[in-house]
């Protein structure tokens, strides 16, 4: 990956703490007036979806949403405009260029039903007004809607009070979740399905942590450790390992590859994995404002990103803006950005259905690509026994609104088969012994990236 190519504008990125949140903010360039349009299935019914319009020469840009019919307005900049409309990984990307006083007419197609193969996506770390986001829980629900999630967690800051609104957006299609963030000096610590808070009390040290879990279980809820990897976290204690999932890869800072492996979760849980430890992993968006205000002022004056957020000013240093901030800033930092696709089975998705696989690690991570796999015929997450064997038999199907550059098999942190431009459907033989751990990963072009859950080979 292209990572820390030497440029003259050196930016930083990352930030401690959930700042990281939104990287570019719209608002104070030449607007030129307003850009309309309809966005609709091939069947020509409307749909809810983001539409990103931005200037690529002074990146100027808006974020606005369709409604229910799939009409949009908004303000656009000046000169001529690429116009995304996106509604998730599940469906194609309409692309276009356009100008201020165009009428748009949209269509994107389904790539994938993914809830007909029994997967769901759910992103469970998100914030409202509640606490520090920027949106409604209603509004965050049809943002949600908008990006094609179908489970989410409303996850603020050290309140349940944002429940009630939150829990009256459910639809046949739409499963919130009740949320909170538990945020201490020793780390955040997302509480999911509970319907207390959980305090957030660390005068007893390390303690609290066990003491926060248990207070999680106690009401039933799943405990997962928020972003364990990002600086300033203090999460220092391995020993700690009762929560029910880590969250390897968090929305607001970029996935993989040099700093941004320190800074997520990625590596740190393959080192794991290696000490023999069988961690489940989600990621999720944790995103703080669903129109990216910061995100995208950002990328419009990278060189003033100490006066912007200092908070971010620190940390980034080491990452080159035009190939690693800019598509990483454009494909946007939205609810869902980083999903968890869980497969639930039959029926429509329950807490405790979602709660049981994300436990059981059934499903995998991605901020695009749709990687479906088995080895030896089961799901991610799952024990497989070797027996007299020497190699097990992998599958995927794979699905991308991007064109896919590789497909990588690692057996216990090793790549054991890479499969460049892998087709619609994959199958090989992966040599392993007992006690290995296996895991696939998706590449397409930078940022898109996907991991399946481990399976453990006994
Ligand atoms: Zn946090
Ligand atoms: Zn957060």
């Amino acid at each position: 990956m292209v990572f820390a190519r030497q440029s003259g504008r050196s930016v930083k990125l990352l930030a401690p703490l959930a700042v990281a949140a939104v990287v570019l903010a719209g608002g104070a360039g030449a607007w030129a007036g307003q850009l309309q349009g309809t966005l609709t299935d091939l069947a020509g019914k409307g749909l809810r979806a983001r539409v990103l319009a931005f200037n690529p020469e002074t990146r100027d840009s808006t974020v606005a949403y369709t409604d229910a019919d799939g009409r949009f307005v908004c303000e656009v900049p000046d000169g001529q405009l690429t116009v995304r409309a996106i509604h998730g990984p599940e469906w194609t990307i309409a692309e276009v260029q356009a100008r201020a006083g165009d009428a748009l007419s949209l269509m994107l197609q389904r790539i994938v039903d993914m809830p007909a193969r029994g997967y769901y996506g759910a992103d469970l770390h998100m914030h409202s007004t509640y606490s520090d986001g920027q949106q409604s829980p209603a509004e965050v629900a049809l943002m949600c809607q908008a990006e094609g999630l179908h489970v989410a967690a409303l996850s603020d800051h050290e309140t349940v009070a944002q429940h009630p609104e939150w829990l009256a957006t459910q639809t046949p299609y739409f499963l919130p979740l009740r949320g909170q963030e538990v945020t201490t000096a020793l780390g955040h610590f997302l509480s999911i399905g509970c319907a207390e808070a959980v305090s957030n009390d660390t005068s007893h040290g390390v303690a609290d942590i066990s003491r926060i879990f248990r207070e999680i279980h106690a009401q039933g809820g799943l405990a997962i450790v928020a972003h364990p990897n990002v600086p300033g976290m203090g999460y220092r204690s391995p020993e700690i390992r009762d929560y029910d999932a880590l969250e390897i890869l968090n929305g607001s800072v970029p996935p993989y590859g040099g700093i941004c492996d320190f800074v997520q979760g990625r590596k740190a849980w393959h080192s794991a994995l290696s000490q023999g430890y069988r961690v489940p992993v989600v990621g999720n968006s944790d995103n703080h404002d669903g129109l990216a205000r910061l995100a995208r002022r950002l990328l419009r004056e990278p060189d003033r990103v100490a006066e912007i957020d200092n908070d971010l000013a620190p940390l980034v240093k080491l990452v080159d803006i035009e190939a690693v901030l800019v598509p990483w800033g454009w494909k946007g930092l939205h609810h869902g950005t980083y999903r968890t696709y869980l497969k639930l089975g039959g029926g429509a998705p329950t807490a405790d259905s979602v709660m049981a696989a994300v436990k059981a690690g059934r499903g995998f991570i991605t901020n695009g690509p749709l990687l479906l796999a088995t080895l030896d015929g089961a799901d991610p997450g799952a024990e497989v026994t070797l027996g007299e064997r020497q190699a097990l038999v992998f599958r995927a199907e794979l699905f991308a609104n991007r064109p896919l550059e590789r497909l990588d098999i690692l057996v216990n942190g090793q790549v054991a088969q890479s499969i460049a431009g892998p087709g619609p459907q994959v199958t090989v033989n992966i040599p392993v012994k007992q006690g290995n751990w296996v895991v696939a990963e998706a590449y397409g072009p930078w940022p898109e990236f996907a991991t399946t859950n481990a399976w453990y080979v006994r």
